[in-house]
């Protein structure tokens, strides 16, 4: 059943389609051919005759002789009568036999024909492919991961039951596609799952579920898996996920904590041991407009200040970057700095109010991350959420001239718009943007290419589904410290370079000459780990050091010190 949809799908798309348009156009033709014929035909019976026939009695009429088949039961007895019944038999043979078959095929039949003998699917990969990754479900995250893959030069495969999409994927876009069910064993065998690297599970909970179970029962090659109920974790975890990615309550948390300038604790984004990362934005708080140098932070809390977001991009920040009123500063620290930092930065009581465009299960997510604050906001959706009983929603439509007004966007801090459709998340963030200059507003991208869009629009950050999911995948798969952290930025571990031992970490110039910065350091004696060092702290040898920096900054450190 699924097959024959999928052959019918090839009719709906591209030229196929083109295509359909004009037999359409044709069928449209022949049948006011045909009502013409039978119009004329009942007028010369009458004249003619004077014999009286139905209009249902000329259609027939009509059809008969055009498609040749002339039961003679209605005839013509006079000349005139002949000539038009001759008429009618010789264009049906052209338009009906000649012209209409002869389209089909050569419109449909042949090019479909033509896409079947040209096109072979593998079903297999050769018995010595190893070290590959295996990738169920494409959507805009994996294919960003696949981006990431191509440029590591990592071997994927693509698995799809779908012949279209297989064609799709293979032809068009150059990825190497295995066709088959994901739940097959034989085909999960011919995949060569045991000897895979990894496998990403992106399909939808149930039928991810039913991959781990099969490749369980095959082998231990390690799983991530995708989930869209974050409730269905366990459930996946027990079918033998290795890795289970929320991705629905981290994208709401990474919105929401963007959002808000309350609470430094309110913004972790990923803890490693007692390693905590957060992201606070500068607006509100007392260092805006300083420099780094200025603000003190270090020495005010103990906090090192690893990076900089402005508008989409992430710097390495020297002591003259500027703290502009939209960056977000990323911190490392222990809990009890962050706690200290919270001082200054709970110092700008600012009431807060936030704006959620969009109640589906990231805006959901969302909203659950400000209960826990507590952070008031007010969610706007079309409808009731058909699964989320526990928040209350101001339903209308967001882009709507007086919803936003109505609902008091005036008294509003913040706004996250999360709806799933970018051009409407476009459209609000302009309207926002217009209605409250200064409020701030955090946008999620559901397609890469729209983030510039979001950005011009007047979004102060964009959270982009597609590169934070692809990051998450590939942290994982290069066994990075920190999975869940912004985009394009890791904590990684090293062992300290021979090079580097006995200096200090100002000394070691570890920053200006490769761009990562050190994080905490895990001493030899397997002491606890000491978090954010002061740059005077001196690094003895056998020292791990855990770093952070983007993809760029890490391959130079390994070239560096390699
Ligand atoms: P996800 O689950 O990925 O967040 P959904 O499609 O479930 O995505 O959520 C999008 C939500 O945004 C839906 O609940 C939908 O009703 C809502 N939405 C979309 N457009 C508008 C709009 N113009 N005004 C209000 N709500 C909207
Ligand atoms: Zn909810």
């Amino acid at each position: 059943m699924k097959t024959l949809a999928s052959e019918l799908a090839y009719f709906l798309r591209g030229r196929a389609r083109q295509n359909l348009k004009v037999l359409v156009l044709y069928g449209i033709f022949l049948l006011t051919l045909i009502l013409a014929y039978a119009t004329l035909f009942r007028f010369l019976m009458w004249n003619l005759e004077g014999r009286e026939y139905s209009f249902i009695a000329g259609i027939y009429w009509v059809i008969t002789v055009m498609t040749t088949l002339g039961f003679g039961d209605i005839t013509f007895q006079s000349d005139p009568g002949y000539i038009f019944a001759a008429i009618v038999t010789i264009s049906g043979m052209i338009f009906l036999l000649i012209i209409l078959p002869f389209g089909l095929i050569s419109l449909f039949l042949a090019p479909w024909i033509e896409q079947r003998l040209r096109y072979h699917p593998t079903y297999e990969l050769p018995p010595q492919t190893r070290g590959h990754i295996l990738i169920f479900g494409i959507d805009p995250i994996t294919r960003a991961f696949i981006q990431k893959l191509k440029a590591r030069d990592l071997l994927f495969v693509v698995v799809t039951a779908n012949y279209e999409q297989a064609l799709h994927l293979e032809e068009q876009e150059g990825f190497k596609v295995v066709y088959g069910s994901a739940t097959d064993a034989r085909v999960l065998t011919g995949l060569r799952v045991a000897a895979a690297r990894y496998v990403i599970a992106n399909l939808s909970d149930p039928e991810n579920t039913n991959i781990c179970l099969t490749i369980r029962s095959l082998c231990q090659t390690p799983i991530v898996a995708l989930v869209d109920d974050p409730e269905h974790a366990d459930l996946l975890r027990l079918a033998g996920a290795h890795q289970v990615i929320p991705l629905t309550r981290i994208l709401g948390r990474y919105l929401a904590t963007r959002s808000t300038t309350r609470g430094a604790l309110a913004h972790v984004l990923d803890s490693f041991g007692s390693l905590q990362i957060a992201e606070i934005p500068v607006h509100g708080t007392p260092f805006a407009g300083q420099t780094l140098k200025e603000a003190q932070i270090r020495q005010k809390t103990g906090l090192s200040v690893i990076g900089l977001w402005e508008r989409g991009t992430f710097t390495i920040p020297s002591g003259d970057s500027l703290l502009g009123e939209h960056a977000l500063v990323m911190f490392a620290g222990t809990r009890a700095q962050l706690s200290a930092l919270e001082k200054f930065t709970g110092e700008a009581a600012e009431d807060e109010l936030i704006f959620i465009l969009g109640h589906g299960r990231i805006g959901c997510a969302a909203a659950t991350f400000l209960d826990r604050r507590p952070i008031p906001y007010i969610l706007v959706d079309h409808h009731e959420s058909p699964t989320c009983q526990e928040h209350v929603v101001v339903l209308g439509d967001a882009t709507g001239r007086h919803t936003l007004k109505k609902a008091g966007i005036d008294r509003a801090s913040g706004v996250i718009v999360t709806t799933n459709d970018d051009s409407t998340n476009i459209f609000l963030t302009l309207t926002s943007r217009h209605l409250h200059p200064h409020i701030r507003i955090v946008a999620r991208a559901n397609n890469e290419e729209n983030v510039e869009q979001l950005y011009t629009a007047g979004a102060d950050f964009v959270v982009s589904n597609a590169s934070v999911g692809a990051n998450i995948l590939m942290n994982l798969l290069e066994h990075k410290a920190s999975a869940f952290l912004a985009e394009g930025v890791a904590v990684f571990r090293r062992p300290l370079p021979a090079a580097l031992a006995g200096k200090t970490i100002e000394q070691s110039r570890l920053r200006p000459l490769t761009g990562c910065s050190i994080v905490a350091l895990d001493p030899p004696d397997g002491s606890e780990t000491l978090v954010s060092p002061p740059p005077e702290t001196r690094l003895v040898s056998g020292t791990t050091l855990l770093l952070i920096g983007g993809p760029e900054q890490e391959a130079l450190f390994d070239q560096i010190y390699g």
